[in-house]
């Protein structure tokens, strides 16, 4: 089974993925990870994160893969475990920049695509059910306002101890909503087939009620 779960940051995806993949006994995949772990790496040689000239002929240095331990994905760059490192909102800034560029996208479509052939999967982002598994039997697309998602982020900043203001991190979403929904390439738009659930007044367990509603209604589990 594959369930491609897309939509703007903070709608909650991972948070609903996790719960489906624990429910459907399947893999969760969280996308953003890759783009955050090139972003890191970006960051880390100093390069500015629209310098897209410097930024396309270090791919070749990159090597990223994904690992499961205990159920958890964990992201290893170069060898080095980056999953806690990539949690930050200027990483999501670098991740949300270096993602427009199409080598980058191309550089991280065959890890994905790969990922979903040898597991059942739930996988999260902004153009699985565009462009990374079209074929995904059911196609979500999850939505809430950015005040909602705002709050949201904010709280779960605050919880690990990051500095920011809620102004902040509502800035921040808008400016990634509209980097990530008018790039030329893979724009965070959902696919024609993809059925949408708007979770602004829900609690997770509502959302996932109504996520497993959907999928239900598609694939008959
Ligand atoms: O989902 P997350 O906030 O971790 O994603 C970080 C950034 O990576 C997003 O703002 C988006 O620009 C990019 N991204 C993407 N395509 C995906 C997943 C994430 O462009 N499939």
């Amino acid at each position: 089974m594959k369930i491609a779960l897309d939509g703007p940051s903070g709608a909650g995806k991972s948070t609903l993925a996790k719960n489906i993949a624990k429910r459907l006994s399947i893999v969760y995949v969280d996308t953003g990870a890759l783009y955050r772990s090139i972003g890191l790496y970006v960051m880390r040689h100093g390069v500015d994160k629209d310098d897209t000239k410097k930024i396309i002929p270090m791919l070749k240095n990159v090597n990223l893969t994904i690992t499961f331990i205990d159920g958890e994905q964990r992201v290893i760059l170069n060898g080095e475990d980056v999953s806690s490192l990539i949690r930050t909102g200027e990483i999501a800034m670098y991740a949300s920049a270096v993602s427009a560029i199409p080598e980058v996208r191309a550089f991280l479509l065959e890890t994905q695509r790969k990922i979903a052939r040898e597991n059942d999967v739930i996988m999260d982002g902004r153009d699985i059910g565009t462009v990374i598994l079209p074929d995904a039997d059911v196609k979500i697309f999850l939505l809430a306002s950015a005040e909602a998602r705002a709050k949201r982020r904010y709280e779960e900043l605050k919880e690990k101890g990051e500095e920011c203001t809620y102004e902040q991190v509502l800035s921040d979403i808008t400016k990634r909503d509209t980097n990530d929904s008018t790039r030329k390439i893979a724009p965070a738009i959902p696919a024609p087939d993809a059925i949408f659930l708007d979770n602004s007044d829900f609690e997770p367990e509502d959302t996932l009620e109504a996520a497993l509603n959907i999928i239900k209604s598609k694939v008959g589990k």
